[in-house]
């Protein structure tokens, strides 16, 4: 995250601090600097982060300075909870009254609309909900076969008439085809300009008036930084839209978007679509990105989405292994393919405090585990169940049979070890929630 290491700048200005225990007027000057530099370099509003140091200097002042706690820390926990007051304080749902109910998505073109009408359909779907996407893209037509091609990929039917350029029209028709077929949601996806022009702020318009949807989403691409805020100031003055999709906040794009478009026009923000892969959204909390946007990671959001995607058998299987202190190779091997489903491994390892600078420039993606896969194959299946009996001659002869270096298993044999050595620490400290506290 760009915030890494920010509590730690932060203790370095509180150094001359020791002895005083108490955050003064003076020492909280230097840091409230930092603090602000940081958030105008995660892409927050100069005027937003003004304001958000004043208030955080405010809460600090009188502060006492706890012993476990260092003031860098303290700062940062202050800073973390304004933050998350900032853009709204707690996560808001989508609301998907009516029958069908109806998602309406606007926002420019190239902002990922349609992207993320295929991500919300399939996550509507993973939710037990009959989903029908409806190609309203008159313009543009091959916009239809892109979300003709996402339908098919996350398994829900896509509705549309290429020729028709009536807009409304095929809106309503793929309504009255909705209740004729059984489908709960409606999404449809509409047209987006390249710049926001009358015509077609008046189709969208129109759309909005005559579908009356339960959700008007507001999609727009996180790397437009002020553009983007203006852009969503302009739609909701015309649609008074519902909420706000941030797309493109992959790896290490910058979170201030987030903080700034909520500012301005004061809708919350309900997703954040995180890479071009139909499992990449998640569902937005203010808290979980206060804390990516300070470099603290997202850990909660990276377990959901492991939870998402990770088979619900294997995982009560896995974690039984794991309890027992049975992990073995081919739980191993198994745990690597479930990792391959979540989706992009940067973008993942982004989530992880203080990996997202770490991972900067690597080019890590599914092919990187296959030497591990290879030599775990390589394994007979006495030696992937009972690691322990893996001793030199067969490590030699493992490595001969996948094609890798001696190093190679070695270093295997030593990550796996630790593994199982973190997995037994956890066991006794009472399982993985008392882990992930620590990790925080
Ligand atoms: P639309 O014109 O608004 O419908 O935008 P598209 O859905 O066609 O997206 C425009 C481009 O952005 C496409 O190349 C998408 O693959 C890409 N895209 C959309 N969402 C994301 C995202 O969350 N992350 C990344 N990296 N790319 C995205």
């Amino acid at each position: 995250g760009m915030f890494d290491n920010l509590s730690l700048k932060l203790d370095r200005a509180f150094k001359t601090l020791k002895g005083t225990g108490t955050i003064t007027e003076i020492n909280v000057a230097t840091t409230v600097k930092e603090i602000r530099r940081a958030l105008i370099d995660a892409d927050v509003n100069y005027k937003v982060a003004k304001e958000v140091t004043d208030t955080i200097k405010q809460e600090a002042l009188g502060r006492d300075v706890l012993i476990s706690v260092s003031p860098g820390q303290l700062l940062v926990k202050i800073t973390q909870e304004e933050l998350t007051k900032l853009m709204g304080g707690t996560k808001v749902e989508i609301n998907l009254t009516g029958d069908p109910s109806v998602v309406l998505i606007s926002g420019l073109q190239g902002s990922g609309k349609t992207t993320f009408s295929g991500k919300l359909a399939s996550l509507l779907k993973r939710q037990g909900r009959q989903v029908l996407l409806v190609a309203c893209d008159i313009y543009r037509p091959a916009a239809i076969d892109q979300l003709k091609v996402l339908g098919e990929q996350v398994g829900v039917e896509v509705y549309a008439e290429p020729g028709n350029t009536n807009a409304l029209e095929i809106a309503n028709n793929a309504i009255a085809y909705a209740k004729k077929s059984g489908k709960k949601t409606v999404i449809v996806d509409t047209a987006g300009r390249l710049a926001v022009d009358e015509q077609m702020m008046q189709e969208i318009e129109q759309l909005k008036k005559a579908l009356n949807p339960s959700e008007t989403l507001f999609v727009v691409d996180s790397m437009t930084g002020q553009d983007a805020v203006n852009t969503a100031k302009t739609f909701d003055e015309r649609l008074d839209f519902n909420g706000v999709v941030l797309t493109k906040l992959d790896g290490d794009t910058r979170g201030g978007a987030a903080i700034s478009i909520r500012h301005v026009v004061n809708k919350p923000i309900k997703f954040i679509s995180t890479g071009e892969k139909m499992e990449n959204l998640d569902v937005f909390h203010p808290d979980r990105m206060a804390q990516r946007i300070l470099g603290m990671g997202d850990v909660i959001s990276l377990v959901e989405r492991a939870q998402q995607s990770f088979d619900e058998e294997e995982a009560k299987r896995i974690n039984s292994k794991i309890r027992t202190n049975n992990f073995n190779f081919d739980d191993f091997l198994s745990q690597l393919e479930q990792v391959k489903k979540m989706g992009n491994i940067k973008d993942l390892m982004g989530m992880i405090p203080g990996m997202g600078k770490a991972m900067k420039g690597l080019d890590i993606d599914d092919d990187s585990f296959k030497p591990i896969e290879a030599i775990i194959k390589s394994m007979t299946p006495a030696e992937r169940q009972q690691p322990d009996i893996i001793d030199g001659s067969r490590r030699k002869r493992i490595a001969s049979g996948s094609g890798r270096t001696i190093t190679e298993v070695n270093n295997l044999m030593k990550q796996f070890s630790d593994m199982r050595k973190m997995m037994k620490q956890m066991n006794k400290m009472g399982g993985a929630k008392a882990a992930m506290s620590r990790l925080m």
